[in-house]
């Protein structure tokens, strides 16, 4: 079968287990102008964007020839949870014959994820494919590690844009990746990439340190978020996001005993502000707020994408937060209208704010 998946991030980690299981993997091209609009036209207009802009994807994949979609459902309060269902009727009703393999999350439905296991595992047996998972595991996180170093280089280059160029690099290394060495080589020959990128020396007291949250896709797709991260180094900030794979997949994937995920403590800082779950990334995106401003970040970015629910509620929370920890946050709502110069404007005008407000801090 030809097999595809959604868009998100560094989709190099998703596309080398299925190859790794030696499937014939279509990747989806970068979401572009042409995704969103596909998958504007086909959806609800009530829908949430990140649910059209990943049926975008998905109809470029079956143009080029996927049969087979492999994703991960949702579940708690929200419409992620009816991601699959409503993907896979609106592609039926366009007349696409694709099988849409959904995994829920495995401890509320183990019997569906045996079966959709031996869907994927394309007849390999139960050890080729928990080493193949072990390899991509150790993989997001070496691509994480040397992520969250480029995001700390890249206010501070010489040359602008090598970071990016760096970026590109290290992920293309990591596309060739077989096994557990190769993780390590690859992580390695990424380490000398970066070394060789020249930058500014600067004092700690003068870097600027922004957090980055919101909901998942428009925090990790960086076509969707207009570069936000890009966006922000260019102008002098040092960013760290709320969400990385390998952090998803530690509270998402694997028992909390044996990775204790960095996403519970952040769940317990969220809990003052938001006690009940109410779907989405909503209580993550509070309790990291909280722990960016107890870590002295100077500032946060909120990213929520049009007509999700949790994130207005904790876009209606943020306030409280403010004054309670004296950050400043800025939210920005995207969807298929958000334009680059307005971000630019507005995260340049947030930036100033952050500067002056250290200024008063000094005097
Ligand atoms: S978190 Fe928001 S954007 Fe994501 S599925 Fe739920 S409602 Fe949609």
């Amino acid at each position: 079968m030809k097999i595809s998946f959604p868009y998100m991030g560094t989709t190099v980690i998703y596309k080398t287990l299925l190859e790794l299981l030696g499937h014939e993997v279509i990747q989806p091209p970068i979401p572009s102008q042409r995704t969103i609009d596909l998958g504007a036209k086909n959806s609800p207009e009530f829908a949430c964007y990140p649910l059209k802009v990943i049926l975008g994807s998905y109809i470029e994949a079956i143009e080029m020839g996927a049969t087979t979609i492999v994703t991960s459902g949702g579940h708690g309060p929200c419409r992620a949870g009816f991601y699959g269902e409503t993907h896979g009727r609106i592609l039926k009703s366009m007349g696409y014959d694709v099988d849409l393999i959904v995994f829920d999350a495995y401890k509320r439905d183990i019997m569906g994820t045996i079966k959709n296991i031996g869907k994927i595992k394309n007849g390999k047996s139960l050890i080729f494919l928990l080493n193949a998972i072990k390899t991509v595991y150790f993989m997001s996180k070496a691509m994480d590690r040397l992520e969250k170093k480029i995001q700390k280089i890249r206010p501070y280059e010489v040359t602008k844009g090598e970071s990016n160029k760096a970026w590109e690099e290290i992920q293309y290394i990591f596309s060739g990746i077989k096994n557990k060495d190769d993780v390590k080589k690859a992580e390695a020959e990424g380490q000398t990439i970066m070394e060789r990128i020249k930058t500014v020396s600067i004092s700690d007291s003068n870097r600027i340190k922004v957090g980055i949250v919101g909901e998942i896709y428009v925090v990790m797709e960086k076509s969707i978020n207009l570069k936000i991260e890009e966006i922000l180094g260019s102008m002098g900030a040092e960013v760290e996001r709320s969400q990385y794979i390998s952090e998803w997949i530690d509270y998402n994937l694997l028992p909390s005993w044996l990775t204790k995920p960095h996403e519970l403590e952040i769940l317990n800082r969220g809990a003052k502000y938001i006690k009940e779950n109410i779907g989405g990334h909503a209580k993550q995106t509070v309790g990291h707020i909280v722990d960016y401003a107890e870590r002295g970040f100077d500032g946060v970015v909120h990213l929520m994408p049009f007509a999700c629910l949790p994130e207005l509620v904790s876009q209606s929370i943020i306030p409280a937060i403010t004054k309670d920890y004296n950050i400043p946050v800025i939210t920005l709502a995207i969807d298929e209208q958000t334009g680059m110069a307005n971000v630019q404007t507005r995260i340049e005008a947030f930036l100033d704010l952050i500067k002056s407000k250290r200024m008063v801090r000094i005097a």
